[in-house]
């Protein structure tokens, strides 16, 4: 019915433009705060990783806010393979989870375990090749789109553009009298939302991760692009450890499991469906989205709601 429609496009809105400006704001401490690359000599490198990851009672604060604990004793498991939507309201801590897998920080009592092994025992420069971020608004360097999509990798051209058909970043970067070559940035051309992402797609690509670390979009791009940029993830998902910071109705439809953030901790977990049929937060998160008003289709597969 299209009560329940509007209710799932509500639930698509949740992290809408509110949510953006506060991220925005606090992506400038995220840098001051981060630690450099933790270093460790002696951090082991596995033969085989699998996907599996695990948070153990973990608790986090940052340090500039010492007085707001952010991560409160948390507990969460993704097994290999899976697609793990994260949710919630703004400030919950989904970011920050995603952070301390990426081993930005460290946790203040508790593990983080990436293949059954403590992150901290791990080489830092191994582990991170392991694992790709794809963000929301992916930070492109002024240098060439080749060296882009390089970044943070010795590649051949066949090996760039290769991973540029795979995020469909391809044809337009053709587009492009030098190609390749051409540079971003300022003294460079200027690419659209969708483009950038798809470079960011292409260098996540070009790292085969385990573990695909991923923002979705809130902001809407043009229909094209959503398309294209939508297929190129779900394409750089395939076969991967997924855990995907959610705000489109489909992503959290088709996760393996939904974890719902909320002040630092879980206030659950389950499957979409399951959690609808769950009288929770979810649920009422999707209700109080209807009185709050502030709808987006733009970013909703109507169709596939029954
Ligand atoms: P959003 O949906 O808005 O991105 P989120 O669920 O991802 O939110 P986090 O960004 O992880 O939440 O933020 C959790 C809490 O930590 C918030 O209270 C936020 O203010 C705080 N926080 C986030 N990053 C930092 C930082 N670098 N320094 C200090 N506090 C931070």
């Amino acid at each position: 019915t299209l009560q329940v429609a509007m209710a799932f496009a509500l639930l698509s809105s949740l992290y809408g433009d509110f949510m953006q400006a506060l991220g925005a704001s606090l992506r400038i401490f995220d840098l001051m705060d981060r630690k450099p690359l933790v270093s460790n000599e002696n951090g082991e490198i596995l033969p085989l990783l699998d996907g599996h990851v695990e948070f153990k009672n973990v608790f986090f604060t940052y340090p500039s806010r010492p007085e707001t604990p952010v991560i409160k004793g948390m507990n969460l498991t993704v097994n290999p393979g899976q697609v793990v939507a994260l949710v919630g309201p703004s400030g919950g801590g989904k970011s920050t989870i995603v952070s301390l897998i990426e081993r930005f920080y460290d946790p203040d009592s508790g593990t983080v375990l990436l293949g059954g092994r403590e992150l901290s025992t791990l080489d830092p420069h191994w582990f991170r090749q392991k694992i790709s971020m794809v963000s929301q608004e992916p930070t492109l360097f002024a240098c060439s789109i080749k060296d882009n999509i390089a970044y943070g990798k010795v590649a051949t051209d066949q090996e760039i553009e290769e991973a540029a058909k795979q995020s469909n970043a391809h044809e337009f970067i053709m587009t492009f009298e030098n190609g390749y070559e051409t540079l971003v940035g300022e003294r460079g051309v200027r690419l659209s939302g969708g483009q950038k992402q798809r470079i960011a797609i292409a260098r996540a690509l070009i790292m085969d991760p385990v573990i695909l670390l991923l923002d979705e979009a809130t902001s809407a791009l043009d229909a094209e692009s959503e398309h294209l940029v939508q297929e190129a993830i779900d394409r750089a998902m395939k076969g991967r450890t997924v855990i995907v910071i959610a705000h489109r109705l489909s992503t959290v439809r088709n996760a393996s499991k939904v974890i719902v953030i909320e002040k630092g901790e879980i206030a659950e977990q389950g499957t979409h469906d399951e959690l609808l049929a769950h009288n929770g937060v979810y649920k009422r998160l999707v209700l109080r989205q209807l009185t709050a008003g502030g709808m987006n289709f733009d970013q909703l597969d109507i169709n596939s709601i029954q």
